[in-house]
């Protein structure tokens, strides 16, 4: 599969706009799935802000606040 330029123009902007979301985000982040189905890598929104991550990274993202909250 080949992308045209402005396809790969459009999924740049895309991420681009995806990591504006969630960089503009106070946080903590509040990652939801999408959708009624939790796949590891399907995408979770933050209810807050609105950017997009995969499922994998949401699960980081919460136990690093978990182990923040420890200290560590
Ligand atoms: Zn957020």
């Amino acid at each position: 599969m080949t992308m045209s330029r402005a396809d790969c123009d459009a999924l740049l902007a895309e991420v681009r706009a995806n990591q504006a979301k969630l960089a503009a985000c106070s946080g903590p982040h509040s990652f939801r799935p999408i959708g009624e189905e939790l796949k590891l890598f399907a995408k979770q929104r933050c209810a807050c802000g609105g950017g997009g991550v995969a499922s994998d990274q949401a699960l980081w993202y919460k136990r690093g606040l978990a182990h923040g909250d420890r200290g560590g």
